[in-house]
């Protein structure tokens, strides 16, 4: 008796990629795409057919005309392959389909690149413009399948802890999160826009005033930035908000929910997600989103040069260092000079390389040094014979960040080397740097973020040092996303928006239609969103979160299957009362 899969239909009974021994001796039919098609012997050819599961051989009369990407239904009987036929590598590799009946169901014209593995090097703007062709590869299909399964498991993980899906407009008003906005013309009202929303930030509090407690909702956000090897015009969160909770609630939820989603895309629960202060990753990592899969850590030597007579570092606030294992030798004085190129670029006034020797340091500086300073360097950074040890002197941020970029420039492995290192960092700052135009501080994360409550009494005195309820899930290396609790406390918006810059009456024509609300009750709440993109990206090993968006834009914005974007219809443009100007110089 013929069995049939989960995937039958009237016209199969069977995927390709599903046919095992055990199958051996029933009639099938499976349907699918001719992949290669070779001779055998006389009368015959094997043809392998494929589908979104796999391949399968099929033994077809040699007279069947079919060619590649011809669309077949074949009927047959499964057999073990001969002696000398076998494939180990394919797991169908046991078995053929003999005695094929074959229904060409649709021609086909010759691809333009191979639907197999040879199409990873073809250039990416060829596989864009037949993207429905790229996606028919087995790479792209598996992409797309854990992608599906991560949404589910997400869906599944926010249900199972009673958050309500509520869908919120795409046509908006501005929000203030920092990013360009995608502008749409009001037909009805030439002249005004909306915005497209570049996360439900609003309306996801709007509804904690609203009582739904729990929300959540996959949430297409759209941000008009450059695009870069992780970010995307359009991308998808998983965007939610909680109402009488803490940090602590807010990020156990969200954990539930990604670990879920990590173990349905590697059937592997990880361990739970520890914690670091934004502060210790800094100082520990040079960064906020810090991978946790090498060590290489920022090693502090300001103590070590307290009394140095190495002009360099006599002035500077933080010396640290960081320990290239063995590097001395990988790295000539070619690749020093680019480091030094490198970290001169990101802000630091030089670099500072000392090779490790049996004597001490081979470096143009190790004049300057005193052996005591020598000893202790080595000591501090556990610096052996061969090892390469990178110094910087400066501000505490910018020696931070310039070694954090030199460790990820030299240790950070590719993305699909494992394993998973998931972290939360905590206490954001709540103001990062300044406005160039107004001077006054910026956000960190955004305005309606809740301050520390130890820190509340340092805004007037010492604004950037007030830390925030903010907190960013980075896996990694990648900053999966961001959240915090938020202010619902009218008096403290108020305070945050003059520290902001934001005047009353600024705040009201802006956020007006949001903050009188909070007025009728807003309880406290928090929440969070994380990018489906960049999580689904790591967890199926790619390193361009394009490869897990069926439709993605190119690097420069363009789609070039659709030709988009293209010039406005001067019809659609006179309705919306819009002319185009030139380019301004
Ligand atoms: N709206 C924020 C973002 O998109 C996330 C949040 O605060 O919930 O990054």
């Amino acid at each position: 008796m013929t069995d049939t899969s989960s995937h039958a239909t009237s016209m199969r009974t069977h995927l390709c990629g599903e046919l095992r021994s055990e199958h051996i001796g029933q009639t099938v039919s499976v349907c699918g795409w001719v992949g290669r098609r070779r001779e055998h012997g006389e009368h015959l050819a094997f043809v392998d057919l494929r589908d979104h599961s796999g391949i399968i051989q099929c033994v077809v009369d040699n007279d069947v005309d079919v060619r590649s990407e011809y669309v077949l239904r074949v009927t047959g009987v499964v057999r073990q392959r001969p002696e000398g036929t076998i494939n180990d590598g394919l797991p169908t590799g046991q078995v053929e389909i003999g005695d094929c009946a074959v229904e060409i169901l649709r021609q086909a014209t010759p691809p333009p690149f191979p639907i197999d593995a040879r199409a990873d090097d073809v250039d990416e703007n060829v596989r864009l413009q037949h993207r429905y062709l790229d996606l028919r590869r087995e790479r792209m299909q598996r992409n797309l399948r854990i992608r599906s399964k991560i949404n589910a498991a997400v869906r599944d993980s926010m249900h199972a802890q009673g958050f309500v899906e509520v869908e919120t407009p795409m046509l908006v008003p501005s929000t203030p999160e920092g990013a360009r906005e995608f502008l749409v013309p009001s037909r009805k009202e030439p002249g005004s826009f909306y915005a497209l929303p570049q996360s439900p930030q609003l309306f996801k509090q709007l509804l904690m005033v609203a009582g739904v407690d729990r929300y959540y909702q996959m949430a297409r956000c759209l941000r008009d930035e450059d695009l870069r090897a992780d970010r995307q015009y359009e991308f998808m969160q998983l965007d939610m908000e909680m109402s009488f909770v803490t940090q602590d609630d807010v990020l156990d939820a969200v954990s539930e929910a990604v670990l879920a989603a990590a173990e349905a895309a590697t059937g592997e629960r990880p361990a739970p997600i520890e914690r670091m202060s934004w502060h210790d990753a800094m100082n520990r990592f040079g960064v906020d989103k810090p991978d946790l899969r090498f060590g290489m850590e920022l090693v502090e030597l300001t103590d070590v040069f307290a009394s140095t007579e190495f002009k360099a570092f006599a002035s500077a606030r933080t010396i640290k260092g960081i320990r290239v294992d063995g590097g001395a030798d990988e790295f000539g004085r070619n690749q020093l000079d680019k480091l030094t190129d490198r970290a001169k670029s990101l802000g630091a006034k030089g670099l500072v390389w000392l090779k490790c020797t049996d004597d001490g340091f081979d470096s143009p500086v190790a004049k300057f040094l005193s052996d005591d300073e020598v000893a202790a360097v080595k000591a501090e950074m556990g610096a052996e014979t061969g090892d390469l040890v990178l110094v910087v002197a400066d501000e505490w941020e910018t020696t931070c960040e310039v070694l954090g970029v030199l460790r990820n420039d030299i240790g950070r492995p590719p993305v699909h080397e494992g394993p998973y290192r998931y972290v939360w960092i905590v206490e954001f700052p709540l103001f990062v740097g300044h406005d160039k135009e107004t001077g006054a501080p910026k956000s960190g994360h955004h305005p309606f973020t809740m301050p520390h409550p130890d820190d509340v009494d340092k805004f007037e005195t010492d604004p950037m040092a007030v830390r925030s309820i903010a907190y960013d899930l980075v896996l990694n290396g990648w900053e999966l996303g961001s959240g915090s609790i938020r202010i619902h406390e009218p008096a403290l918006q108020r305070k945050v928006f003059r520290a902001l810059g934001i005047t009353e009456e600024a705040a009201e024509r802006k956020f007006g239609f949001f903050l009188n609300p909070f007025e009728y009750g807003a309880p406290p709440h928090g929440g969070f969103a994380f990018g489906l993109d960049r999580l689904v990206a790591v967890l199926a090993g790619e390193e361009n979160i394009r490869e897990v968006i069926a439709f993605p834009k190119t690097q420069s914005g363009a789609d070039p299957m659709t030709n988009s974007p293209i010039a406005g219809d001067p019809a659609a443009m006179a309705e919306l009362g819009l002319k185009i100007l030139p380019p301004s110089t």
